[in-house]
Order: structure tokens, then C-alpha cells, then sequence
């Protein structure tokens, strides 16, 4: 199952695109993730994105493409992935589409998480992250166990750079001017669902994946398992 996880900065597609992860046993790639992860680890590629994310800007489209192209023919993307922050641009849409066609393959399902830009501006600024296990955490829907520590491995919690509120206000204006084309190109071509972000987290994941024909046995808690309905309704 080939998944794109679509929708503005701050609608949860991270948090939604790991628990469907965990629940299909397909990678999540994560252009945020890979970058930051270089950025952290200061190679050359860290270097040139940090300049990019530290303004709220996108990150140049051959960059981007490269990389993806590269995780997405690794061995355990033989079943499928779950791609988030990637497409963006209709050059990286296009290119993805083309790759897959010449390996007989196609995205399944654009999942379209929405949100006012209001919402999400609240949403943003009350985030924060575990810099070791990239778990995201919110002050007011999603609180950590134990204040400012992570739930899974107990490292202090930081907020992100880019999710102060003049670069908020910067990223959404890029995403609705650079990203809602490649929705509408996607529209075109391959089954979209839409779903709106709710405040509480396994509301969002039901909706999801109801509209995807999954069935959830048990909780969204660590371990739960989950079933794809014969009579998928995607
Ligand atoms: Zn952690």
C-alpha cells in the first residue's frame, strides 16, 4: 500500500502517519525527519537544508526528489510506504508518479488531513518534540506522561524552530500557495479522501482509518492490531 499523507503544517500528518505505519508494518518517510536528522547530525546536506527550514522555506525540489528516490527503492518499501512531506511541488508529484509507473506501481490513497490556519497556529505554537525518538507531543491535546519528558524514552521535550509563530504564519503561506496545486493534480489522478483534523488525536485515527476500509481491534495504544476490512470502502 502506497500512502501519501497530505495537509498544511500542524494538522498532525507525523503523528497520524506513524500509528498507520506501525498498523500496516510499511515505513513512514519522513522528509521533516530525514532532514532534521541530517541537520543534527551536521553532513553536507544538513547543512544546505537548514538554511532553507530555518526561514520557513521549502527545500530546493531536486534535493528533495534525490532523496526520496533513493529511501523509497530500499528493500522495505517492497510492500508499500507511507509518504509525508513529500510530494510537495507538482515537479516532485509528477517525478513520483513516473517512478512508480516504470516499477508498475501507483499511489493508493492521498489521505488529506484539513484545518483552519487559525487552528493550526494554536496548534503549532503548543507543540514540542523528542529530539531523540522524533515523538510529538501538545501542551493542551496530547501532553506527556511526565511534564516536558518523553513518554518513550524520557528525553526532555524541545519545540521545533520552525514552529514559532512568524514562521507559522510563513509555512502556511507557502503550503497553500506551492502545495494545494499538487492536491488538486491528485484529485485528477488518484483516490483522495478527506478528513478533518480533530482536537483529539484518536478521533483524527478513526476517521482515517475508516476511510482507508481499516478496522482498529482493540485501542490505538503500543501494540494494538489492526485488519484491513474485505470490504474496504477507500
Ligand atoms: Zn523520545
Amino acid at each position: 500500500m502506497i500512502l501519501i499523507m497530505f495537509g498544511a503544517p500542524g494538522v498532525g500528518k507525523g503523528s497520524q502517519a506513524k500509528i498507520l505505519s506501525e498498523a500496516l508494518r510499511i515505513p513512514h518517510i519522513s522528509t521533516g525527519d530525514i532532514f532534521r536528522e541530517n541537520v543534527a547530525n551536521r553532513t553536507e546536506l544538513g547543512r544546505l537544508v537548514k538554511v532553507h527550514m530555518d526561514n520557513g522555506l521549502l527545500v530546493p525540489d531536486e534535493m528533495t526528489i534525490g532523496l526520496i528516490m533513493d529511501r523509497i527503492y530500499n528493500a522495505d518499501c517492497k510492500s508499500g510506504f507511507i509518504l509525508d512531506g513529500f510530494p510537495r511541488t507538482l515537479s516532485q508529484v509528477e517525478h513520483l508518479g513516473r517512478s512508480l509507473k516504470a516499477e508498475k506501481r501507483s499511489i493508493d490513497t492521498v489521505v488529506n488531513i484539513t484545518l483552519d490556519d487559525a487552528k493550526i497556529i494554536g496548534r503549532l505554537t503548543g507543540r514540542r518534540v523528542c529530539p531523540s525518538c522524533n515523538l510529538v507531543y501538545h501542551l493542551a491535546y496530547n501532553k506527556p506522561h511526565n511534564v516536558g519528558r518523553c513518554n518513550k524514552c524520557s528525553s526532555n521535550l524541545v519545540q521545533r524552530v520552525d514552529d514559532t509563530e512568524s514562521t507559522i504564519v510563513r509555512r502556511l503561506q507557502v503550503y497553500h500557495a506551492q502545495t494545494k496545486p499538487v492536491l488538486s493534480y491528485c484529485r485528477d489522478r488518484y483516490v483522495v479522501v478527506d478528513v478533518v483534523s480533530e482536537d483529539d488525536i484518536d478521533d483524527t485515527t478513526r476517521n482515517i482509518f475508516r476511510s482507508l476500509g481499516l478496522a482498529a481491534i482493540g485501542t490505538s495504544d503500543e501494540g494494538s492490531q489492526y485488519m484491513r476490512l474485505s470490504n474496504g470502502c477507500a
